[in-house]
């Protein structure tokens, strides 16, 4: 199936409410390009670099995701190209883009990405930590914290990942009780978004079910 087939099929099998990014990370403009003319409103880029590249001859018009580790010295960049920056994931992270938003007179959306198996080669805040980098995002003028996004282990069955879609859930809808602004919550790539789906995500983020495996040679595929 094409990527145009592919987007279509997968969209017309999500609920409405459902936000589908479709992940062109490793994949060529041109792609990009296929995705947002079957449909796709919304685009996730992990690094810095290969988005600006892209979006500079994509001419189209797409909501922008970041889902990849930001680093400091990308942030003003990041600022100017994204609307939504899904992986913030320190205060240090939060201060530097809320600097860089004010001077360019942007408020940033961002989620902050949480660490709930606490796997160590991924990023993301630990639980005891969010409530503290909540409150410090809080007090920052130039962002708006729009939800949470999780990346769920790689488990042998995917199943495992169930038990902490749920609670991803569970968190999101305590804080949504008391907050504006905060619709989003990021959960399920190509191999676990059905789950993560059932268990209440309402944005997921899917490179592999629409553009295919990506290639080897420049892929990072499982580093995230
Ligand atoms: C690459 C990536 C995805 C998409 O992964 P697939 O398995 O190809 O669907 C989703 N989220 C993040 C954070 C990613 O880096």
């Amino acid at each position: 199936m094409s990527v145009a087939e592919n987007f279509r099929e997968i969209k017309s099998r999500l609920n409405d409410k459902i936000i589908l990014v479709a992940v062109t990370k490793n994949h060529g403009v041109e792609l990009m390009r296929e995705a947002i003319d079957a449909g796709a409103k919304n685009i996730g880029e992990n690094r810095v670099q290969e988005a600006a590249e892209k979006f500079q001859t994509l001419n189209r018009e797409v909501t922008r995701h970041l889902i990849g580790h930001l680093q400091t010295n990308k942030v003003k960049q990041a600022v100017k190209l994204f609307d939504l920056i899904e992986s913030v994931d320190s205060q240090h992270l939060a201060a530097a883009i809320d600097k860089a938003a004010a001077q360019i007179g942007k408020v940033q959306d961002i989620l902050i990405q949480v660490n709930l198996a606490r796997e160590t080669q991924k990023s993301g805040v630990l639980l005891e930590d969010l409530k503290a980098i909540i409150s410090f995002v809080d007090d920052l003028e130039n962002l708006r914290l729009r939800g949470l996004m999780m990346i769920a282990p790689n488990f042998p069955d995917v199943e495992q990942c169930r038990p902490l879609f749920a609670q991803m859930r569970k968190l999101f809808d305590e804080l949504k009780t008391s907050r504006d602004n905060f619709d989003f919550l990021s959960m399920g790539m190509t191999h676990d978004y059905k789950i993560a789906v059932e268990e209440g995500a309402n944005v997921v983020r899917l490179g592999t079910a629409i553009f295919g495996e990506r290639s080897l040679t420049n892929g990072n595929h499982r580093q995230i």
